[in-house]
């Protein structure tokens, strides 16, 4: 069975930047909803579950036809809620540390320079989707964005952080104000663990 990473914060931990209602039916409901139809499909085609959801994703041709659609999203967005949670902090926030920093440096020319590439992956996506950082073949860091539950393993690529941009990750509190979501996004990105993330892609 696949299931949710757990929280590791409370919900009103990354408050004021996500509110602890959006947080609380973000994880206990939006997510939990894809845990359980992900196993429900997946049910139909049980050998899929002696493989990772990573193994899965980064090649959909091992799934049978008519639950393809089912496992692409649901798993997909079991997936990048996991990543979701674990990229987010309360003590957090500030600059990249660790070797992420230079590399950031070295294929975006700055940070500042990335975070402007990466708000507008996050602004540009229209309707539901996720912005990404992600590792390509070579090694190189990539901004990108998809369309709802789709993530970067699906175009061969390693994602170390993301951004859920649907309206349930921010309609609560922020109403249409996707850009204000983006940059308060940046207060609570723990980037320790992004760097983890690139040193196990590379
Ligand atoms: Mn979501």
């Amino acid at each position: 069975m696949f299931k949710k990473v757990d929280l590791g914060y409370s919900f009103d931990a990354l408050e004021p930047y996500i509110d602890a209602q959006t947080m609380e039916l973000h994880y206990t409901k939006h997510h939990e909803g894809y845990v359980v139809k992900l196993n429900n499909f997946i049910e139909k085609q049980p050998e899929l579950f002696e493989k990772s959801l990573e193994e899965i994703l980064s090649d959909l041709s091992v799934v049978n036809s008519e639950i393809l659609t089912g496992i692409r999203s649901n798993g997909g967005q079991v997936f990048n809620h996991n990543l979701f949670w674990e990229i987010m902090s309360p003590d957090a926030g500030g600059e990249p540390k660790g070797e992420i920093a230079t590399k950031i440096e070295n294929d975006f020319g700055s940070f500042e320079d990335f975070k402007k590439k990466f708000e507008e992956a996050s602004l540009t996506r229209f309707g539901s989707g996720w912005a990404w950082l992600s590792v390509d073949e070579s090694g190189g860091l990539v901004v990108e964005s998809t369309a709802n539950g789709d993530n970067p393993l699906m175009e061969g690529r390693t994602p170390i952080l993301g951004l859920d941009v649907w309206e349930h990750a921010y309609y609560l509190n922020y109403q249409n104000r996707r850009p204000e979501y983006v940059s308060a996004f940046w207060n609570v990105v723990n980037w320790e663990a992004v760097n983890k993330k690139f040193l196990e892609a590379k």
